[in-house]
């Protein structure tokens, strides 16, 4: 057997029994000490874990950060990821950015079960440019109903749907474990909370935050686009964030930090 994809397999199962430990009370519970009366008390269930969902077509390994609780059910669980696209960083650099703060703040996820996955196309963002190594934009290569065979440019979507690890890897992670709502992150000149599927709801909560506006369509066709397969398909409320392209890392997430933890609480 292929070691990789054994471990691919491996590693999405792990997630799977993580995020099943995490939805239910497991005997792994690791109870802090009863805190002093004037505090509430908390309990930490599972701590945060970083899991290897698979490897690019540069084995570069495509990392998952999971925070999860107990007595959750399948409906908190949600997965904001980024870096699909390798020239927009900064959508990676926000989604680093949140894993860092809910490692730092427990509270912000007790009751939920959290996925973020930073670098869904690491060989694209170590070479910078928008596609993956084999110069296909990965967020036209999801089996949409509307996918469809484009001419090469830098949104060619491959000639089926599905041929990319990067790929396959997102498509096995949603349909194994189900998220209840899922944020892409992304960039562009003209920043907006774009949403799939019944996704209205949540880009309205994000908008206040964040300030772009609520977008049904990002203004062009995008055949076999994330969006188009996981929300218009699979009816998942799908946001793909598109944060200021012009923007730093740091001034996106001071921006966008209260929009994505009211994509948490859901
Ligand atoms: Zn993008």
């Amino acid at each position: 057997m292929n070691p990789l994809r054994h471990g691919r397999r491996l590693a999405i199962a792990l997630f799977c029994a993580a995020t099943m430990a995490g939805c239910s009370p497991s005997p792994g519970t690791i109870a802090r000490p009863t805190p002093p009366m004037s505090q509430p008390a908390t309990t930490v269930t599972v701590p945060p874990r970083v899991v290897t969902l698979g490897h690019s077509i540069e084995a570069r390994p495509i990392v998952l950060h999971l925070f999860g609780d107990t007595a959750v059910g399948p409906a908190n669980t949600v997965l904001i990821f980024g870096g699909i696209h390798g020239n927009e960083p900064t959508s990676a650099g926000v989604c680093r950015e949140l894993v860092a703060y809910l490692t730092a703040n427990p509270d912000a996820w007790q009751g939920r079960c959290v996925a973020i996955l930073p670098e869904a196309n690491p060989d694209g963002l170590n070479r910078r440019i928008r596609t993956n190594k084999n110069l296909i934009d990965l967020n036209r290569n999801f089996p949409a109903a509307n996918w469809k065979k484009t001419r090469r440019s830098s949104f060619f979507g491959g000639d089926a749907p599905a041929t990319e690890p990067e790929t396959k890897v997102l498509i096995s992670l949603i349909e194994q474990n189900k998220p209840a709502r899922i944020v892409s992150v992304h960039s562009m000149a003209d920043p907006c909370n774009n949403y799939d599927g019944p996704g209205e709801a949540l880009a309205e909560r994000m908008a206040k935050h964040n300030g772009y506006p609520v977008k049904a369509s990002i203004g062009y066709p995008t055949p076999g686009s994330f969006g188009s397969w996981a929300g218009g398909d699979k009816q998942i409320p799908v946001i793909t964030l598109e944060l200021p392209s012009r923007a730093t890392t740091e001034a996106s997430w001071k921006g966008n930090r209260e929009a994505l933890l009211a994509a948490v609480r859901g």
